[in-house]
């Protein structure tokens, strides 16, 4: 990631072939084949202009080389404490049901509880956590509550005592939930679909390939099914946080994505519920208003019918015929709703848009980089 980029030439996507291939690829019948996942179907239902500027590459000249490289705009800086908490979690998580997997594989003893504190200081020091507690103090100094020294590899770092703590409280809560004996790993953090393989919807304008990688996918050996998981970080884990999982086009994503993995892995099941693992990045208070003290975890079980798998695939289709018409015409819509609120943030772009456009290249210089684009294998 370059933060001292400099564009020198803007080629639109309908120019240029080659930068389109990640979005999508022209098939010899005139079709549109379009790669899909969640995060890009998320941003282009947002606002068409963010997916435009997220998702769709310009030739960005990247200080130190002469190559004109596939680069998007994003703001610099422009990382949030909660998103990158989620980040770091999921990167925790991985590292600990991956040590599950091998364990179970292997008939091996399941991991510890400090297992998973090493993991969650590890990937505390690699996503440089650290940073927040000078651009978000207030959320940092609230999670981390305080310091202990401890032990990574013969260095001793200091790390923040809730971190430790949610990582220890965790391990609790599986540990009586029973994951280990009640949950198979299947796979963590497996991308499918990145060679454009799964195709979930065609007409005569477009084929839709749909990319994944699922948090999780467990065999649930109680029910004796497949069910992908989502790990979920949030303020609080109770009250709307049960609720607000239908209509979800990212769940059914990975429900039908799943069954793909599962035809792959010549599993005969049908795929057609998922959990929510959510984690709160705050304590629960201990005096509560109504006397109860609330949990810091929770799991929501999401179920859908072969119905609601069919209007999705509908849903992805009408998406990406929108999509191959802004693509062929470069226009896209601007969604001013979405401009002041996206998950209690503005928009990244607010600051560009906001200025007449004769300004925007010089704010682009002096706030925005230009970064790799999105991919969903991660590499
Ligand atoms: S500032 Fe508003 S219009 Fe611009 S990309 Fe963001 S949401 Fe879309």
């Amino acid at each position: 990631m370059s933060t001292q980029s400099l564009v020198v030439n803007v080629v639109s996507n309908s120019q240029s072939g080659k930068l389109a291939l990640d979005l999508y690829e022209v098939l010899s019948d005139g079709r549109w084949k379009i790669r899909f996942d969640h995060h890009k179907i998320s941003n282009f239902s947002t606002c068409e202009q963010l997916f435009n500027y997220r998702h769709v590459p310009r030739l960005v000249q990247v200080a130190g080389s002469a190559e004109l490289q596939p680069k998007v705009l994003h703001l610099r800086g422009g990382f949030s404490w909660a998103a990158t908490f989620g980040i770091y979690w999921a990167h925790v998580l991985e590292d600990f049901y991956n040590h599950v997997e091998r364990a179970q594989k292997n008939s091996e003893d399941a991991p510890t509880k400090g297992d998973l504190i090493k993991y969650a200081i590890r990937w505390w020091m690699k996503d440089d956590m650290d940073r927040f507690a000078l651009t978000a103090p207030t959320q940092y100094t609230k999670f981390a509550i305080g310091y202990i020294q401890v032990d990574l590899d013969g260095c001793p770092v200091k790390f923040p005592q809730g971190a430790a703590l949610l990582a220890s409280q965790y391990f609790d809560y599986t540990l009586a939930l029973k994951d280990f004996v009640n949950w198979k790993v299947i796979a963590t953090e497996s991308a499918f679909g990145v060679l454009g393989d799964v195709i979930v919807a065609e007409n005569d304008r477009v084929v839709v390939c749909y990319q994944g990688r699922p948090d999780l996918v467990v065999y649930d050996v109680q029910k004796n099914l497949v069910k992908p998981v989502d790990h979920k970080t949030t303020s609080d884990v109770n009250g709307d946080f049960v609720d607000n999982w239908k209509p979800n086009a990212q769940l059914l994503g990975y429900e039908v994505s799943v069954q793909e993995l599962c035809k792959q892995l010549k599993i005969d099941t049908v795929v057609d519920k998922c959990i929510i693992n959510g984690v709160a990045r705050d304590i629960p208070s201990l005096k509560p208003k109504d006397g109860r003290v609330k949990s810091r975890f929770r799991r929501v079980n999401v179920e859908h019918s072969a119905s609601e798998i069919a209007e999705w695939r509908k849903q992805m289709l009408a998406r990406a015929v929108r999509l191959r018409y802004c693509i062929e015409n470069d226009e896209w819509i601007w969604k001013e709703s979405a401009c002041h609120n996206q998950y209690g943030y503005p928009c990244e772009y607010k600051e560009l848009e906001r200025r007449i456009p004769e300004d925007r290249l010089i704010a682009i210089q002096h706030g925005y980089e230009y970064v790799d684009p999105w991919n969903v294998s991660g590499k």
